[in-house]
């Protein structure tokens, strides 16, 4: 570890408190976990008791190898405690179908969110309910046996899905609480349908006429694209209601709509540029706070330089 004047500490990390070693902890993801556990019976003894470090499991395979990755799962046991501990579980990023988000159904008893966003090829809403209704037809998940409230599935190359509405039903049979997606159909009906359905709604005698049919041959002409429930504009920070192709401008700034990938990555650009205009302006702000006091009266100046309660006023423009 080097200091603040390049010098290299010597400093163990057992010295350090085990608090700032759990908090560490709790940022690793599974295989970087373990190796930390694993350091020497100091860490493992106090970082097994740490509940909080097992709540949150992070899988990371750029970190670990297949093998790797599976025996540090295995290691989550009942006679040990751990598996009835872990609540989330974040399979972001890992696009490979040699690692299944619905084993994790079955390894964690208590889980509350799961999420397996950004795995376009490892993704199928088809075969992922297939799946689940056997498991669930075999016995290996029962009904309404996991406190499942949250699973997040999305990607930016989702197409038409047919099967989203099964593929709920089925996690709802095996949850104990209604479980939330982060997707959702777009279901807008196509634009020159929608201003027909206007013009022959301005006709009182279409109205009149208009049977319970007709309403259902709409509804299945509802664009089936899947999209993320949480989605917004990256220049105006506006709710989008369907996808990008049904709703090409947006309704908040009416500029034309970006791809969703390219969307997203607009919005972390400005989001990262934000950030760092409010670092600059904090810094700014200290050395123009300095600066003012300096010219008042430099020794007092310098007192409060060394004064680490400045540091936390200062924390509240972060
Ligand atoms: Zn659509
Ligand atoms: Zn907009």
């Amino acid at each position: 570890m080097t200091t603040n004047n390049g010098l290299v500490s010597t400093k163990s990390l057992t010295e350090y408190p085990i608090d700032i070693i759990s908090s560490i902890a709790v940022h690793l993801d599974l295989c970087s976990l373990w190796n930390l556990v694993d350091t020497c019976q100091f860490f493992r003894y106090h970082l097994l008791a740490i509940q909080e470090v097992w709540r949150r499991i992070v899988i990371d395979i750029k970190f670990c190898n297949h093998s790797q990755l599976y025996a540090g799962l295995r290691r989550f046991r009942d006679s040990n405690g751990l598996r009835s501990l872990v609540q989330q579980v974040i399979l972001d990023g890992n696009d490979d179908a040699n690692i299944s988000w619905i084993i994790m159904l079955v390894k964690f008893p208590q889980l509350r969110h799961l999420s397996a966003r950004y795995r376009r090829f490892s993704t199928n809403i088809e075969t992922d309910t297939r799946l689940l209704q056997e498991l669930y037809k075999g016995g290996t998940l029962k009904p309404h046996s996991i406190p499942l409230e949250r699973v997040d599935m999305y990607h930016y190359y989702f197409t038409s899905e047919p099967h989203l509405e099964a593929f709920q039903r089925t996690l709802d049979r095996i949850s104990k609480v209604p479980v939330q997606l982060d997707i959702r159909l777009c279901s807008m009906v196509p634009k020159e349908e929608r201003q027909q359905q206007q013009q022959q709604s301005q006709n009182p005698l279409v109205i009149m006429e208009q049977t319970m049919e007709e309403m259902t041959i709409s509804s299945s002409n509802e664009c089936q694209n899947i999209i993320a429930k949480e989605a917004y504009c990256w220049a105006c920070l506006y709710p989008f209601e369907g996808c990008w192709k049904c709703e090409p401008i947006c309704n908040g700034c009416q500029k034309r709509r970006l791809p969703p990938l390219a969307n997203d990555q607009k919005l972390q650009d400005l989001q990262r540029q934000q950030k760092q205009q409010e670092r600059q302006k904090f810094i700014n702000m200290k050395k123009e706070g300095s600066l003012i006091v300096l010219e008042n009266n430099k020794q007092q100046c310098d007192n409060l330089i060394d004064d680490p309660s400045l540091e936390d006023e200062f924390s509240v423009f972060d």
